[in-house]
């Protein structure tokens, strides 16, 4: 059985019983009861009573006239009549609704009436019950009489249709009927009491009143009615407006929990975008930190901070805390070719290879830095000894000469590394890292790869310094000067010309010798002003003393040319400039080019030398023997000459012992037709032997130091004769070993 069907079954069973009711009703009426005075009572209860009923605020209790109709009815007019008025009253009242619209289920209108009638007939059968029990006195309107009947029938009638009602809903919405009867039934009595009540007061007035009675009655009960009704919808509208304002409150109130919520939401929202964007803050600061720091390309530290690092070492070691640490400064060899012949993203990469090399060859607590360029630092600490610092310097040297390939280059690289042992008494990390650069540039320019530093090393290097700032202003206060040694014809002992040798001589530290100044000139790119200077110089001379040529084809100068200036194209202009305003024909001039710096940009010198010949200037190739000549290079370079550095004329014994290389070297000049000079002939019997060797021409003391040009200007007037034996002559009457005495006052 579904639901609905059991509904529909008990409304319709209800329907019936309260049909049979009101059929046994209509039956049983008496006769007697169709008056006027029932007819008034039935319109009044069919068409007003309904409309009247009042609604005690915040409660569901209802006062209702119908019930008082209805128990009126009972007391005037007898159960039967009751019965009929009770089903007629809720009809009317269920067709009022309907016509208000309200939508009634399917026979909820046949049950309602079946309900009031079947409630008011069981009401009727229950008063009768009642009267076997209860004996009334003959006075029907006596008052206990009228509150006994009132109150069994209130009670019957509130009892049955608060069971039907409530069967009715506990079937409907599925709710135990005890449970439906406390919700619903128990609000019911109250009408069914006040009906009770009410009735009473009306049927007394009946009965006991007259006509004016009972319509000043009437009157005032309307009149206390719609006071009553007004005082209860004013009570029910404040009512009202106070729910509203309650409603409004908690509307109020839920808009602005909403809005807080939102605001937490968006107060949480815009902490987390604060705290997001002090992440990425904090997150770009230490970028930016890491940055300032480290090398971008290497990520290694940076000078700063390996500067800090160091500075630390030296407040520790200032409080003798520290075991021993060593600075290692340390500089790339060949990068700079490296960089210029392949690139500088090879360049990059050559950087990155060496710094994870060192990186690897290092001790936790070791540190590796990029000073700039191909310069690298590094920290070893807690070393027992300098030769442990010497063993690492050692293993990383060799370990960075290993060549390695990058984009199918074979890379050779190496290292020069100049250790300085930390120690309390410097006050910043520039001092150590410029005493391990010191170190690095003495390894650099010994040769020897790794070096130790010491005070020497670094008053020398002081000593440099002051002469790089000084040697730019040497020209201008007239501290240079040029000397010039005699070259020698070893046929004839005829002066051929000079070797042009450049002298300082400072103000305040006296003579400088060129060894000492020129490699600084050669580094500070000071060379190349300085030659212009002596090309003016000596272009000058040697037109003035052009007069003591012995042979038609006059004396030579030569000027040293510097392997700096050698890479410019300013040379040729330059050479050309000292010419044309000396006025000296270009075969006067002969250029010493050291083989070393011959023998580099091989390409580039050949340009030059060839434009340098073709001005007509001669060009002699010096120190030969030093550097490492490729023979096939050598024959394309367009010289005149080739002098045989000093070492090897040094090297030959007394009587001729280890004479070998210099015969080698006399007999390739020849091969290449050059002309060949050795320098550093201290000895006659080195004379003797060159002579032999076929050596064409020489230079040295034994002939005539370097000299300035006032006292070799003298000696030019004296001496014809330059070799110290005068030739085999019988003409010869004793003039020239005269002459030689006099020239050996003077060197
Ligand atoms: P160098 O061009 O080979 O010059 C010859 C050097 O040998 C000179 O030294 C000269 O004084 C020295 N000398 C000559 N004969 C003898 C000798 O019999 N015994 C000994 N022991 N030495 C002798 P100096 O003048 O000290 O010059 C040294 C080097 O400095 C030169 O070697 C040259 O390379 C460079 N130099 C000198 N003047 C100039 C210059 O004007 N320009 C450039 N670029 N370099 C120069
Ligand atoms: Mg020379
Ligand atoms: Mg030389």
């Amino acid at each position: 059985m579904t639901r609905e069907f059991t509904n529909n079954f008990y409304k319709l069973s209800i329907a019936l019983l309260g049909g049979v009711c009101l059929l046994a009703a209509s039956l049983h009426l008496d006769p007697a009861v169709i008056s006027w005075k029932f007819g008034i009572l039935f319109l009044f209860t069919v068409l007003i009573a309904p409309r009247l009923s009042l609604t005690l605020p915040r409660s569901k209790f209802i006062l209702n006239f119908s019930d008082s109709m209805v128990f009126l009815t009972f007391l005037l007019f007898g159960g039967e009549a009751a019965i009929l008025i009770a089903a007629a009253e809720m009809l009317a009242n269920c067709l009022y609704f309907k016509f208000r619209g309200v939508e009634f289920a399917r026979f909820t209108l046949a049950f309602n009436v079946g309900t009031m009638a079947l409630a008011t007939g069981i009401t009727y059968f229950v008063w009768n019950v009642a009267k076997l029990f209860i004996k009334f006195g003959p006075d029907s309107a006596a008052t206990t009489q009228i509150i006994t009947k009132l109150a069994i029938l209130a009670f019957s009638q509130f009892v049955f249709s608060s069971l039907f009602a409530s069967v009715y809903y506990s079937l409907k919405n599925r709710v135990s009927p005890w449970q439906a009867w406390k919700k619903e039934g128990f609000s019911i009595s109250v009408t069914h009491f006040a009906g009770a009540g009410l009735a009473g007061i009306v049927f007394k007035l009946l009965n006991y009143a007259d006509t004016y009675s009972i319509v000043i009655s009437l009157i005032a009960s309307i009149v206390i009615y719609y006071n009553y009704r007004q005082i209860i919808s004013e009570m029910t509208t404040s009512i009202e407006q106070a729910e509203q304002a309650e409603r409004d409150k908690t509307e109020a109130e839920r808009e602005k929990r909403i809005e807080i919520e939102k605001y937490a939401d968006e107060l949480a929202l815009s902490l987390k975008k604060e705290a997001d964007t002090g992440n990425a803050l904090r997150k770009s600061q230490r970028a930016f930190q890491h940055a300032a720091l480290h090398d971008s390309l290497t990520k290694l530290p940076n000078r700063a901070y390996f500067g800090e690092l160091v500075r630390e070492l030296i407040a520790e070691a200032k409080k003798g805390e520290n075991p021993k640490s060593y600075i290692l400064f340390l500089d790339l060899v060949r990068f700079k070719t490296i960089n210029d012949s392949l690139g500088h993203t090879i360049g990059d990469k050559v950087l990155m290879v060496v710094s994870k090399r060192f990186s690897r060859m290092l001790r936790a607590t070791d540190r590796v830095a990029r000073l700039g360029g191909d310069e690298f630092a590094i920290i070893l600490r807690g070393l027992s000894s300098d030769d442990k610092a010497e063993k690492v310097a050692w293993k990383i040297h060799q370990k960075i000469a290993q060549p390695f390939s990058l984009s199918k280059n074979r890379i050779y690289t190496g290292v020069n590394i100049g250790i300085a042992p930390l120690a309390a008494d410097y006050e910043t990390p520039e001092e150590i890292l410029r005493d391990a650069d010191i170190a690095m540039h003495d390894a650099k320019v010994k040769g020897s790869g790794v070096a130790f530093f010491n005070r020497e090393l670094r008053e020398k290097f002081i000593a440099q310094a002051t002469l790089e700032a000084e040697l730019p202003f040497a020209i201008e206060r007239r501290e240079l000067s040029m000397h010039y040694q005699p070259l020698v014809s070893l046929r004839d002992g005829s002066l051929v010309g000079f070797e042009a040798l450049l002298r300082w001589n400072h103000h305040r530290l006296g003579f400088i010798s060129p060894a000492e100044f020129i490699p600084i000139a050669e580094n500070t790119g000071q060379i190349i002003p300085i030659t212009k200077w002596i090309l003016g110089e000596t272009c000058q001379q040697l037109e003035k003393w052009q007069k003591f040529a012995a042979h038609p084809d006059g004396l030579v100068v030569s000027v040293n040319i510097s392997g700096k200036h050698l890479s410019t194209f300013g040379l040729v202009e330059d050479v050309k400039k000292a010419l044309k305003k000396s006025g000296l024909p270009p075969s006067a001039l002969k250029l010493e080019i050291t083989e070393s710096a011959a023998m580099e940009n091989a390409v580039q010198t050949i340009q030059i030398l060839t434009s340098l010949k073709e001005l007509g200037v001669q060009l002699s190739i010096d120190d030969f023997g030093t550097g490492y000549s490729s023979l096939s290079y050598l024959h394309r370079l367009p010289f005149d000459t080739l002098k045989i550095d000093r070492s090897f004329v040094n090297s030959v014994g007394e009587n001729g012992e280890d004479s070998e290389i210099l015969q080698t070297i006399i007999s390739l000049a020849k091969n290449l037709r050059m002309g060949v000079i050795a320098e550093g002939i201290e000895t006659e019997s080195q004379l003797g032997i060159l002579k032999n060797l076929g050596c064409d021409y020489g230079q040295g003391y034994l002939m005539s130091r370097p000299l300035p040009k006032d006292p070799m200007e003298e000696l030019l007037h004296k001496k014809t004769y330059w070799l110290p034996a005068p030739p085999e002559d019988e003409n010869n009457d004793g003039r020239e070993s005269r002459r030689r005495d006099k020239t050996a006052a003077l060197v």
